[in-house]
């Protein structure tokens, strides 16, 4: 048998496989390399999802004339010069492969010039060929478009989703970098259409609202804690914005977007009573933690990460979440304001001169155009600074300045012209939080609306408090105190309560015996599908116990696969709560009093088990506006 040896073409080829799986891979090393070089303004376009067309322009540094092609060589990289130089690993890049391999397997042109230079190179390279190199006239930075990925590997371009599909992988990858590096002004263009502009001016919530939109925006609580060996800052969603899937779980180490399960879990179980079932928290957070600790040269694409002292790391994280969350007033606030579109930030235009452009002179005009109608919206970093007239006037403009309808919190800082605006309070403002003692002799109860709501005022706000929710997460707190405790004090019934059961009930209760045993049930074969329940937790004592216990079993197998001990118990806890509120409907004074005290007395008054509000406030200045008492 012969021994081929493989020329440098087949070997980029093979293993840009590692590096290149789809266009969204090559916008990451891309940007990454744009972050690498020191670039504050990056924009990206992409076209038929980034399969035909891919251009990533920055202002960074630039690449000399003499090194572009190393540039592209395998195992070329300015950022490291040997293996010791991993452990302290600051840039994102480091393999030296992402720009050989890009190249093996596409038309590559770039275009760079640096600082110290006159004039810039031009360097053509198509599957690993170089086709031209010329002296051009070019900005300072460095622009690669990569055109027509995997046109000579066949079988990989098969691989590759719809456009559309390709196209929505670049987006979620694009806002998790705009997110990772609040200081570069990020744009990023779809099919010639702007998706989102960032302003690089280091307000990461900005970044969110303009990325996620305002009812995001408005809902998330800063964190800032610095530990002695690490520190995290970043936004933790409130219940009202729990998602579906885990998506928006960000989680960034040194500036990295990364998977991690350990962080997640820390993430979920610091927020566990606020999430119903299937639910997932929003939070971008920044991990600031020493390089030696994390390894990152796990995958090629970089997205895992290992942590060094895993579960401690684990329960730290959880701890510090899980008292941030509790730290907070987690009352949703309404206003009755109409919706309003996105408002300019008009902040901090002036810092950058101009995002680097080279071949977009008509589109540029364009925007210049837009710009000219007030009510373009987005911010442009690009953007000359708004003349003196101007901003003064975006200052006077009533209208730039309403809160939007529905918003929980309105985010204040985007008041026009950067100042704050001031219109709502947010809660967290607050020096008083509603739980403490002190506040208690405060809030005075009005009544009772709709058979359900019940109305308090307390400072400047009124609250308005849904007693189902309230009353089933107070029955569900003491109940899982006393199962935590392993004080569950059961209640007898004499004589015992029959039920009858299907099947199907029957399974489930077979199936889930112990953890009836465990909160306090006592059910005994009664003969045929009869059985007795002769106690049941004193919680639920009085409540139509057969109907509570056809409808807790019945909950209970709508479960899908088997869930663990302790969450099948807290399926078992929240039904039996939901089952003996219902239709218990009016209360007194008295009992409202004394539930509103109990509710207002845990640590989570917030949301009910289920994660619903039990609370939401309307402040005084909301009304004084809506009474026109107020004109902003
Ligand atoms: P790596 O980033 O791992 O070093 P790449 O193949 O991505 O490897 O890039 C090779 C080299 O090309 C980099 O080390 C850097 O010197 C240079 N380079 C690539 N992209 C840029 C850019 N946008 N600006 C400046 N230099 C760049
Ligand atoms: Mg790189």
């Amino acid at each position: 048998m012969k021994i081929n040896v493989l020329d440098h073409q087949t070997i980029d080829k093979i293993a840009a496989g590692e590096v290149v799986e789809r266009p969204a891979s090559v916008v990451k090393e891309l940007v990454e390399n744009a972050i690498d070089s020191g670039a504050d303004a990056v924009t990206v376009e992409i076209k038929e999802g980034g399969i035909s067309f891919i251009r990533v322009t920055d202002n960074g540094g630039g690449i000399e004339k003499t090194e572009i092609r190393n540039a592209f060589l395998r195992h070329a990289t300015s950022k490291i010069t040997s293996a010791e130089d991993l452990t302290d690993l600051v840039s994102l890049g480091f393999r030296g492969e992402a720009l050989a391999s890009i190249s093996a397997v596409s038309m590559v042109e770039a275009i760079s010039k640096t600082e110290e230079d006159l004039t810039g190179v031009r360097y053509v390279i198509e599957g690993g060929m170089e086709k031209e190199l010329e002296e051009i006239g070019a900005p300072n930075g460095t622009t690669i478009i990569v055109r027509n990925l995997f046109y000579n590997t066949l079988p990989r371009k098969k691989f590759l989703k719809q456009p559309q599909t390709e196209g929505s992988y670049v987006a979620d990858l694009m806002e998790h970098l705009a997110l990772s590096h609040p200081q570069i002004s990020f744009h990023f263009i779809v099919n010639g259409q702007n998706r989102f502009h960032t302003s690089g001016n280091r307000d990461l919530k900005e970044i969110i609202y303009r990325i996620y939109g305002k009812d995001i925006a408005g809902a998330i609580d800063e964190i800032h804690v610095q530990k002695e060996d690490f520190a995290i800052d970043g936004f933790l969603g409130r219940p009202v914005i729990n998602r579906s899937n885990r998506n928006y779980e960000l989680f960034y180490i040194n500036g990295r977007f990364i998977k991690s399960n350990l962080l997640s879990k820390a993430l979920e179980d610091s927020y566990k009573e606020y999430l119903m079932q299937h639910k997932f928290p929003f939070c971008v957070l920044h991990l600031t933690i020493d390089t030696k600790r994390i390894d990152v040269n796990v995958h090629p694409t970089k997205m895992e990460v290992r942590i060094a002292g895993g579960q401690e790391f684990y329960e730290r994280m959880r701890d510090i979440i899980y008292d941030c969350l509790h730290m907070r007033e987690m009352i949703p606030e309404m206003t009755f304001d109409k919706e309003q579109g996105r408002k300019d930030t008009g902040r901090d235009r002036s810092e950058k001169e101009s995002v680097p452009e080279p071949f977009e002179v008509r589109r540029i005009k364009q925007e210049k155009e837009m710009r000219k109608r007030p009510e373009s919206g987005h911010a442009k970093a690009a953007e000359p600074a708004p003349s003196a007239e101007q901003s003064e006037n975006v200052n006077k403009v009533p209208a730039e300045r309403k809160p939007d309808r529905n918003v929980v919190h309105e985010p204040a800082r985007y008041a026009a012209g950067g100042k704050q605006a001031a219109p709502l309070q947010q809660m967290e403002l607050f020096d008083d939080k509603l739980l403490s003692e002190k506040a208690r002799e405060h809030y005075e109860i009005i009544g009772q609306l709709f058979d359900t709501y019940w109305l308090i005022s307390y400072q400047n706000k009124l609250l308005i408090i849904d007693q189902h929710a309230a009353h089933e997460k107070v029955k569900f707190e003491r109940f899982m105190k006393q199962f935590h405790a392993h004080s569950i004090v059961s209640q007898n019934l004499n004589p015992p309560v029959v039920v009858t059961l299907n099947g199907k009930e029957k399974a489930c209760l077979l199936r889930n015996m112990e953890h009836f045993l465990a909160l306090g049930f006592v059910i005994e074969e009664f003969g045929g599908n009869d059985y007795a329940l002769s106690s049941v937790p004193m919680d639920l004592y009085g409540y139509q116990e057969a109907e509570l216990f056809y409808e807790l079993l019945d909950e209970l197998s709508e479960e899908t696969g088997a869930g663990t001990p302790d969450g099948i118990r807290m399926k078992i806890a929240t039904s039996a709560c939901k089952a003996a509120v219902k239709g218990n409907t009016r209360i007194s004074h008295t009992e409202a009093e004394a539930l509103i005290d109990e509710l207002l007395s845990l640590e989570n008054p917030y949301n009910c088990p289920h994660g619903r509000p039990t609370i939401i406030a309307m402040s005084k200045y909301e009304l004084e506006k809506k009474f026109k008492r107020i004109v902003t």
